[in-house]
């Protein structure tokens, strides 16, 4: 029973748009009403009714680490007691900037931001600053974040609620945007014989997310790399979900990439708004007040939110976690394909690491379109099926579920267990 549920709803609905502070969480693409939790521990989610939850949202990728974590808990309590903003600079900035710069190489300079959107959209900027051009490539299903010249075709949200492009954002501002299919090296190549001279930047989730996971073909990351190096434009990699998940140094260390720019945000705030851009030095010191490239936040590097990500990078950084969040995953992915085998259901499954999508399909899921052939009805059935049983899935096809090191043996097998009971029902 959600009654406590229903009636918060009821009442956010009369102040709130769509009773939600962000689209995807009011439930509708799986036909449900939003859940309002009260707490959150490890592995779990425990919302106002009292119900208990495993939890592959984890806040959409920051908790990797599960919720309330005491590190992490600790070093917010502790932070704040120094007080919340100071407007002017702390050494745990500096801390946290090194940090990622010793984890990431292709990053030699990065600047803090509040959000993964203010990451991209900085980004944007200083790629077109630094080539003097104006055209991005983007690709289809990809999100990066509600950044007027790349809300077109995008995942997450505009995936699940299928919004091709949004109401308020002039033609004229997404223009410039090209919008490619993911993994399509023969879209990327004409795009650039055609505009080769005016496009500033590729941004790309390496491993997509959020159309579901997407991996990237063998060597479409690194035929990104070489046409931009081509064709002198940039390559953005958005790393707001891949960075610190994928491995220490994101996607990019996974496939010996370096891209110009990097935006990070999610797990770097360890669940406190965090974001950060950052690449080669050259491109960086044209950021304000080294370079005229203007931008600027009154809480960019807050003292708590950076706490936070320091201890949740600290965490994440001792030997063993990856080894151990890559073994849970796999436990996860092969008892999900037991289960697919034994109904002998054609769902596809796509996994990264920590990172995972079942998609209601029998197509392979390689780009946005085999994303779409998606049965989002039968999802939806599965979605709530799967509540029931006491698990909090992402309440959309379009998105990917986040496995924690809180996540243990115990959790993962009542997963299984519960897919198995809710497909079987269901077929
Ligand atoms: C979440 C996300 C963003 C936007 O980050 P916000 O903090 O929600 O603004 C950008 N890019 C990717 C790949 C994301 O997953």
């Amino acid at each position: 029973m959600r009654i406590k549920s229903k009636e918060y709803f009821k009442r956010a609905l009369k102040s709130i748009p769509g009773g939600v502070n962000s689209p995807v969480r009011a439930c509708k693409a799986v036909k449900a009403d939003p859940i309002f939790f009260e707490r959150g521990e490890g592995a779990y989610l425990i919302d106002v009714d009292g119900n208990r939850y495993i939890d592959y949202v984890c806040s959409w990728g920051p908790l990797i680490l599960g919720h309330a974590h005491p590190e992490v808990i600790g070093s917010i309590y502790f932070a704040s007691k120094k007080g919340t903003s100071f407007g002017a600079p702390t050494w745990q900035e500096v801390e946290l900037a090194e940090l990622i710069k010793n984890s990431i190489p292709s990053i030699e300079k990065i600047r803090l931001v509040n959000s993964g959107t203010e990451a991209t959209m900085s980004a944007i900027r200083l790629a077109r600053a630094y080539t003097g051009r104006k055209k991005i490539i983007k690709f289809e299903g990809c999100y990066h974040g509600h950044v007027d010249s790349l809300l077109v075709k995008a995942g997450s949200g505009l995936a699940t609620f299928g919004i091709p492009a949004t109401p308020g954002v002039p033609e004229e501002l997404t223009s410039h945007t090209l919008n490619l299919p993911f993994n399509d090296f023969s879209a990327v190549e004409k795009a650039f014989l055609e505009y080769g001279k005016e496009i500033a930047a590729v941004i790309v989730e390496p491993i997509p997310g959020n159309m579901g996971v997407v991996l990237p073909e063998n060597g479409f990351l690194e035929f990104l790399r070489e046409i931009t190096q081509k064709y002198k434009a940039l390559l953005i990699f958005d790393e707001v979900i891949t960075g610190f998940r994928i491995g220490p140094s994101g996607a990019q260390g996974k496939y010996g990439i370096n891209p110009d720019l990097t935006c990070l945000g999610k797990i770097i705030g360890g669940g406190l708004p965090v974001g950060a851009y950052g690449g080669k030095e050259e491109i960086m010191n044209l950021v304000s007040p080294e370079g005229p490239v203007y931008q600027a936040g009154t809480l960019s590097g807050n003292p708590i939110a950076v706490a936070a990500g320091i201890a949740t990078l600290k965490e994440l950084l001792k030997p063993g976690t990856y080894e151990r969040l890559e073994y849970i995953s796999e436990k996860l992915e092969k008892g999900i394909r037991e289960v697919l085998k034994e109904l002998k259901l054609p769902y596809q499954i796509n996994r990264a690491g920590s990172m995972l999508t079942l998609f209601f399909t029998k197509k392979e899921v390689k780009d946005f379109q085999s994303a779409l052939t998606s049965d989002t009805e039968k999802f939806a059935i599965f979605w709530q099926k799967m509540l029931e049983e006491g698990i909090y899935l992402p309440p959309s096809q379009f998105e990917a579920w986040f496995v924690s090191l809180s996540h243990g043996e115990k959790e993962i097998e009542k997963t299984i267990s519960a897919i198995y009971k809710v497909l079987k029902e269901m077929h």
